[in-house]
């Protein structure tokens, strides 16, 4: 059973940053037309997100901060960080909207009706408790997890963004109700510049964190092997009762931001493996969130291909968004890879 929820609102629209800027919502949009396209929401049932309270919000966030994002709202001008989140008019409605949308998500699954719940127009995990980041500024995805500890008490965040959730590493570096677990590349000078092997977690939360830094030019068949050795044994471990997956689309083989290698059968490979896991030992609770992605049209058939397979309606018609061919890492990468996955068994003492 596969009861899927798409939430949704064309306020998701607002959120976009203008000009250059790469993070656009023509993702969602586009991706949103290739369901429509393939009759897809026959299957899947559209639910609008409410705007939440302020005190919601406050669970991650600090007051000051959001004050701060509404005054910079208003004035519409400068930037909510250092220079990578610029601020517009409205932006603190824009961002609450699709927030509001992943606790929607939460909502729903918890009230049980629906077992999946997807936000493509969510997975803001750069986000941190008093400033803005990487095109981020509230962290939706910290703040489910964090709400969604009063119903669940084993929770699982898999993050496969192409770059560190640092945001959502940080906002819950010590609790030990959510595993985090990042897949990203890792690099000298590349954004965030965190995400390294023994970033674990601290205090109770210490071995709840579990980074996997990925070097650049990693395709299909590395990432495969990093997923299959490390996020599959931890989560066959674990057993979380819910698991949220933040599917950034920018670990795709040309993003312009990320190089990583992906292909759209690499994606749907993992998407399809998380699947099953949430099926296999979350009673099917699986919230898929959206995340980066500046290759708006390689975005957009990631995200539809993931959706169909999640709502179990994978056929031939998406079968036709997929690049022709898998990528694979070279040998010099495999080796950076396998070296990796030693590394973290070690420092998770697990085999
Ligand atoms: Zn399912
Ligand atoms: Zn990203």
């Amino acid at each position: 059973m596969h009861k899927t929820a798409f939430i949704w609102t064309d306020e998701y629209y607002n959120y976009s940053f203008p000009d250059y800027h790469p993070f656009k919502s023509l993702r969602e949009s586009m991706t949103k037309r290739l369901l429509e396209e393939r009759s897809a929401f026959h299957f899947i049932t559209l639910i609008e997100p409410k705007p939440i309270s302020e005190e919601v919000l406050q669970l991650v966030h600090s007051k000051e901060y959001i004050e701060f994002v509404k005054y910079k709202s208003k004035e519409g001008q400068g930037y909510l960080d250092d220079g990578d989140t610029p601020a517009f008019k409205g932006i603190y409605e824009a961002a609450l909207i699709r927030i509001s949308g992943s606790v929607k998500a939460l909502e729903l699954i918890k009230g049980g009706e629906f077992n999946h719940a997807i936000n493509i127009g969510g997975g803001f995990h750069h986000a941190k408790r008093n400033r803005a980041a990487g095109f981020c500024v509230f962290n939706d995805v910290a703040l489910i997890a964090k709400l969604g500890e009063n119903s669940f008490s084993k929770i699982a965040i898999v993050d496969i963004d192409g770059h560190h959730a640092d945001g959502t590493q940080e906002l819950l570096i010590d609790d030990d109700k959510v595993l985090k677990i990042s897949l990203h590349m890792f690099h000298p000078n590349f954004f965030p510049g965190s995400g390294d092997v023994n970033e674990i977690g601290v205090g109770k939360g210490e071995g709840y964190t579990i980074n996997i830094p990925l070097p650049p030019g990693t395709g299909d068949d590395g990432y495969l092997l990093a997923f299959d050795e490390i996020v599959i044994p931890v989560i066959e471990r674990y057993k979380p009762e819910l698991i949220i997956l933040i599917t950034g689309g920018d670990s795709y083989f040309n993003d312009p931001l990320v190089e990583l290698k992906l292909s759209t059968h690499g994606y749907l490979d993992v998407v399809t493996k998380v699947h099953h896991l949430a099926h296999k030992y979350s009673s099917g609770r699986l919230i898929m969130l959206g995340g980066g992605g500046y290759n708006y049209d390689a975005t957009a058939r990631i995200w539809t291909i993931s959706i169909a397979e999640i709502a179990g309606i994978y056929d031939l018609e998406y079968e036709t968004l997929h690049d022709p061919f898998s990528t694979k890492s070279s040998q010099f990468v495999m080796e950076k890879i396998r070296s990796t996955i030693d590394r973290i068994k070690k420092i998770h003492s697990f085999n």
